[in-house]
């Protein structure tokens, strides 16, 4: 019944929102478009929503599009720590909003996560015994008791269930994204769940800030923090992330971008996927690999970056992206041993109708260590994209020579080394590597006894040839995966 009263709201709504879309639109309230004089227009619906936020209410207004609206969470919510409503006229959310609780917080203290847990477990877990004994006894049936995962006290339970009903972040992405334009979640939905995360410990650092492990209702995320004055770089990443079709198994899962202002300075977030293993670097550095191991971890990477740099044409399709600091540490390893490609900071994309890409280009952006000769002596041809991913291969040549060193053969195993580490100083300068790389032509080297082993043999062939110093001869990535996707095979087949 009120499943149905709800759908029907709903359609209501949608109707409502679709009236609204072939009139003007509609103008709203909006608190965060100071530059549009502190208004939103919309073809969904004008949004109001207070939600208790670190003890303190927070009021938000503003506009809600189509998509948004059709994702059930927004409007009709009315509880005890959040309410949302949606109307559709003109200015329609300038109103005062207050949670149900409001006069009563100050005189009360407001109930304690332990005892939210037991006001609604408690009854919950009465009723469930006794529908289950009803059944029971009524069809004879055996009834077998899940274990119930212990909700974490830690957690702002509510915002939980608002988002997330039964759902991991990964289902609630998939939902929203292939329904909806492919790119990521809405922007509220993004917000929401930013703003509900306990963040728990830092574990990573590099050119912008901290990266925290965070817990949102009982998940791990990564979060990363700018500081404002990189706010620029917060906002290139967050759109690059959610460039259509981009998601793939081996970059990194974006979840959210947040911009908090706490009324001194703002926090720009940016939630994502959390891989406990670390980055490549950590993971080569504390452990060896086997040939399995180099084969898993490196046809990962050549898909991730294969798909990065590939174009999809069509309205849902996706600009070819090269990264432009391919490197151990911005690669990072999942559970089962697979790569995420991340750290998209420095990407760029190209637009093959203009063919043109979309900053205006410095080429020696990028990690000096990883850079291409054709960087290091300023020889590079910015105007065709093309360059863009041969400076991303030859920097893969050397995160698979990273790899493959840590392999045993015939029981050796060499202590983890970045490139170059014998020819350069810790640090090196761009001067520094352009002697070695372009000068001397050097190259890490390739140890003879990797000729004792199929699959270091051909990983051998592979680096050789990402490395050379024409850009156009080195292989693509695509090429790469094909080619290791080969060596899978013949190990498969021979076992
Ligand atoms: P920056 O742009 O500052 O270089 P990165 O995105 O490269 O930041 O992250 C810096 C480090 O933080 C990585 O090398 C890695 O050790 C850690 N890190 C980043 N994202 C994650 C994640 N999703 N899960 C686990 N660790 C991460
Ligand atoms: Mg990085």
């Amino acid at each position: 019944m009120r499943r149905a009263l709800r759908s029907g709201l709903r359609a209501a709504a949608l109707i409502l929102a679709a009236c609204a879309a072939l009139g003007t639109g509609l103008t709203c309230v909006c608190h965060w478009c100071e530059k549009t004089n502190f208004t939103c227009e919309t073809e969904g619906a004008c949004w109001a929503s207070v939600m208790l936020t670190n003890g303190k209410q927070e009021v938000v207004k503003t506009c809600l599009s189509i998509l948004e609206l059709n994702a059930e969470v927004f409007c009709h919510d009315s509880r005890s720590v959040t309410r949302r409503q949606c109307c559709y006229t003109d200015f329609c959310n300038n109103i005062t909003i207050h949670l149900p609780l409001d006069e009563n917080s100050s005189r009360k203290p407001a109930l304690r996560p332990v005892e939210w847990t037991v006001i609604i477990t408690i009854p919950v877990c009465v009723l469930s015994v006794v529908v289950l004994l009803t059944l029971y006894t009524y069809q004879g049936h055996h009834c077998r008791f899940k274990k119930k995962k212990r909700p974490n006290i830690e957690e702002p339970l509510s915002e939980c269930s608002l988002v997330n009903p039964g759902k991991s972040l990964k289902d609630l992405i998939f939902d929203m994204t292939t329904s909806g334009s492919g790119s990521g979640l809405p922007l509220l939905v993004q917000r929401t769940i930013a703003r509900t995360i306990v963040l728990q410990e830092i574990v990573g650092k590099g050119r912008f800030g901290e990266v925290w492990r965070g817990k949102w209702c009982g998940e791990d995320v990564a979060v990363k923090i700018f500081s404002s004055r990189d706010e620029r770089s917060w906002f290139r990443e967050a759109e690059m992330y959610q460039t259509i079709m981009l998601r793939h198994e081996n970059i990194l899962g974006f979840i959210a971008a947040d911009n908090k202002d706490n009324g001194t300075w703002t926090q720009l977030w940016l939630v994502s996927e959390y891989y406990e293993q670390g980055s490549l670097f950590d993971y080569l550095n504390s452990n060896t690999v086997t040939v399995e191991g180099i084969i898993k971890l490196t046809f990962s990477i050549a898909s991730g970056l294969a798909h990065l740099h590939m174009e999809i044409v069509g309205t849902q399709g996706k600009p070819a992206i090269a990264h432009r600091d391919v490197k151990s540490k911005n690669i990072l390893v999942k559970r089962n041993e697979t790569c995420a490609i991340a750290d998209l900071g420095l990407a760029v994309k190209h637009d093959s109708v203009l063919n043109t890409i979309d900053i205006p280009q410095n080429p020696r952006v990028g990690t000096k260590r990883y850079m291409a000769p054709e960087i290091l002596d300023d020889a590079m041809n910015l105007n065709i994209f093309e360059s863009f991913k041969r400076a991303d291969i030859y920097a893969l040549g050397l995160v698979y020579w990273e790899i493959s060193q840590r392999c045993s053969v015939g029981g050796i195993v060499e202590e983890y080394q970045l490139p170059y580490h014998d020819v350069v100083p810790s640090d090196p300068s761009i001067e520094d590597m352009r002697r070695v790389v372009c000068e001397q032509k050097l190259r890490p080297n390739i140890p003879n006894q990797w000729q004792n082993c199929e699959a270091l043999r051909v990983m051998g062939r592979i680096m050789r040839e990402c490395w050379y110093a024409n850009g156009a001869a080195r292989l693509t990535a695509l090429r790469i995966k094909k080619t290791i996707s080969q060596l899978c095979m013949q190990k498969h087949s021979k076992a």
